[in-house]
């Protein structure tokens, strides 16, 4: 099979006109949430520090790259910098091209004081993604949220004061011991403030975290698949019938109002990643920083390597593009795959879909390859069933 693989496989013509965008991940958080595995510390003295290695990993990478749309400020809990940090960070980004679309900045609830959100909205952040979590106060203490319902209520408010039209919060479903009845009610209460955007995450339980102990102990109960999907499938059918489009498993927008930061990561297209733990990707090779705060600030002072990375085979690509495009409505884009690794693949593609034993769900049209959304949920292994191996 290795002979439908391109010999030559240079991405370079495709992608240097190709905007992309920019994560930064502050990796600092006042406390530990029971569920997260993301690289954080809870040593925020340590911000000072960061900032200014994170500046300097950015001035000595500014050649890397040809133009921005995107800046995604995420982490971590990236309102914990103060906007004396956020500025400086921002004039250090100005050293590449910018024709910025969206500049989102991720905080807790807690944070959004009137003054730091108006100070963010004229830094030039013109999104905020707010995590929220869960409606109930309940959810909140045993999460180790820093935030409650009452800090959440004035959000929307308050944002609108600061001149902010375009927000995200997170929400997560499938949690032990909800029923039905509050999950819709925290949909109706989102719906009811108009909220622009909204990720909605089933509760996953990663390895070494809190949570994962607890349920290994019998503290708390492990989260049902058929609750899961339940209300899954409850907040398509109310989200989708009051105006929002369901454009991928997670993510929800009102008209104009899709996350076009993420949209770039499932389309392929190539991001810089600075601050420990942070991943790039330039369509041909995938870099990721130590996901260490004390070597990522020793490395980059002391010019030493930081970072490993892996050049990407036609194969790995592949099965990126499959298993990215079948989580989201647009779908895997084949004439975008045709030009990044060649017709021999995309044959292979059409040809393992009509061999797979349900080949009915996978719908082909418009030179796109989507699942119904009702499969969303099933979307990874469908797609893993499809890969180049
Ligand atoms: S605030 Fe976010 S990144 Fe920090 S521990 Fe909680 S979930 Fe993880």
């Amino acid at each position: 099979m290795s002979d439908i693989i391109p010999q030559e496989f240079n991405l370079q013509n495709v992608l240097t006109h190709t905007p992309g965008g920019i994560y930064l991940h502050i990796p600092f958080c006042r406390k530990a949430c029971s569920y997260c595995d993301f690289h954080f510390s809870t040593k925020v003295s340590g911000v000072e520090d960061f900032v200014r290695a994170l500046l300097k990993e950015i001035h000595n990478r500014s050649w890397e790259y040809g133009s921005v749309q995107t800046i995604y400020f995420g982490g971590g809990t990236p309102s914990l910098l103060s906007l004396t940090q956020v500025e400086q960070i921002l004039n250090a980004l100005s050293r590449f091209p910018l024709e910025l679309k969206e500049v989102t900045f991720e905080m807790n609830p807690d944070d959004a004081d009137s003054e730091y959100l108006s100070g963010l909205r004229s830094l030039g952040i013109n999104r905020l993604s707010v995590g929220f979590q869960s409606l109930r106060d309940h959810d909140l203490a045993w999460m180790g949220r820093t935030h409650r319902n009452s800090d959440i209520i004035s959000i929307p408010e308050k944002v609108a004061k600061a001149g902010f039209d375009n927000y995200t919060v997170d929400f997560i479903f499938g949690m032990p011991g909800m029923k039905m009845s509050e999950w819709i009610h925290q949909l109706e209460w989102a719906i009811g403030q108009a909220i622009p955007h909204l990720s909605l995450y089933a509760l996953t339980v990663e390895q070494k975290t809190l949570l994962h102990h607890w349920i290994k102990k019998g503290v708390v109960s492990a989260p049902v698949e058929d609750q899961q999907e339940s209300e899954f499938f409850a907040a398509h059918d109310f989200l989708t019938s009051s105006g929002y489009e369901h454009y991928e498993v997670s993510n929800y927008g009102l008209p104009g109002k899709t996350a076009i930061h993420n949209q770039s990561y499932w389309s392929g297209k190539p991001y810089l990643g600075f601050g420990p733990s942070a991943h790039s990707y330039s369509g041909k090779t995938r870099r990721w920083n130590v996901a260490n705060n004390a070597m990522y600030i020793k490395g980059v002072n002391e010019g030493a390597v930081f970072f490993e990375e892996e050049h990407l085979s036609p194969k790995d690509v592949f099965n990126e593009m499959v298993m990215m495009g079948l989580r989201t409505k647009m779908g895997v884009n084949l004439e975008m795959m045709e030009k990044r690794l060649g017709r021999n693949l995309v044959d292979y593609l059409l040809k393992a879909i009509e061999k797979h034993p349900r080949n009915e769900v996978f719908l082909v049209f418009e030179n796109r390859v989507f699942l119904p959304f009702d499969l969303w949920f099933q979307a990874d292994g469908l797609a893993a069933d499809l890969f180049f191996v």
